[in-house]
């Protein structure tokens, strides 16, 4: 008997999903908020590298969290899709939809729903790639300079540059503040880019290795940017050989959601981006990112 995609459980998990992916980002920033609170501005510099240690440590605790929740998440939305259940880390056998959502639920730390545990048909294949611990590190390592090795290097310069030509107490403190600020808010967007992609990247090469997946959509937040309003008003991308990045960037919290049948349905928020798409009648990308921002300004 053909199976009846579950689509408002496959909803409901994305939604939790969306969330669960930003709170880990959101974890991380706080742990890194916590680590530059601990330094005044002038003992950065001296400190750097307690704080790359303490960076990457908090990157990999939240992007192995990622990894494993997305890996529950892809699960639990193949079998509520097709009625079968994959193989791989994490995977235990006689898993029904009961049990994938209770994976699912502890992952999430949230009841988002529950299902019969009759056991489902299996596909044994694990098309999970490992973690790429190395990659990540390297990626952690490129993002801290970037964001805040780079900074600090610059405020230095500065403030040696300045010499004996003190600032007033306001004006060392204004820049003192903006600079934390700076280094506060470029670490913990780039950073958390770096946590999501712990399972946003691992569902995205998934779905190249499982013959049973066709394709994935973006799943936004609540308040997207015009550019990835825009991907997600395109709705599903079939994969092919050459299926493109998915193209996140720093403070964005979209998602990856994997497809397995052609018969899935789209999040509310994907349709009205579609239909803004439509009223807008095309034109270049700067001038959609003046009609998003006036639509959804108010
Ligand atoms: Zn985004």
């Amino acid at each position: 008997m053909a199976w009846t995609p579950r689509t408002a459980e496959i909803l409901r998990a994305v939604a939790a999903y969306q969330l669960a992916q930003e709170a880990l980002a959101g974890e991380f920033s706080a742990r890194w908020a916590e680590a530059l609170a601990a330094v005044e501005a002038r003992e950065v510099a001296g400190s750097l590298t307690e704080l790359e240690t303490a960076y990457a440590a908090a990157v990999r605790e939240s992007a192995a969290a990622s990894y494993a929740l997305s890996i529950a998440f892809y699960r639990l939305v193949r079998a509520l899709e097709t009625g079968r259940v994959i193989g791989g880390p994490g995977y235990r056998p006689g898993a029904s939809l009961g049990s994938l959502w209770a994976d699912f639920n502890k992952a999430t730390g949230k009841r988002t729903g529950s299902g019969p545990y009759t056991p489902l048909p299996v596909d044994t294949r694990n098309p999970f790639p490992a973690e790429d611990l190395k990659r990540e590190a390297e990626r952690v390592a490129e993002t801290f300079r970037r964001e805040v090795a780079d900074r600090v290097a610059k405020y230095e310069r500065e403030r040696a540059g300045r010499g004996s030509a003190a600032l007033d107490d306001a004006e060392l403190i204004a820049r003192e503040k903006e600079f934390l600020e700076s280094l506060k808010t470029g670490g913990s967007g780039a950073g958390g880019m770096l946590v999501q992609d712990g399972g946003r990247d691992m569902i995205h090469n998934a779905l190249q290795d499982d013959p049973g997946a066709i394709g994935y959509y973006r799943a936004t937040d609540a308040s997207p940017c015009y550019f990835c309003a825009l991907m997600a008003g395109r709705g599903a991308v079939y994969k092919s050989k050459r299926t493109a990045a998915f193209g996140a960037h720093p403070h964005c919290h979209c998602q990856a959601v994997p497809i397995f049948s052609r018969r899935y349905q789209l999040p509310a928020e994907n349709t009205q981006f579609a239909r803004m798409w439509k009223r807008f009648g095309g034109g270049s990308l700067a001038d959609w990112r003046t009609y998003y921002s006036m639509t959804t300004k108010t």
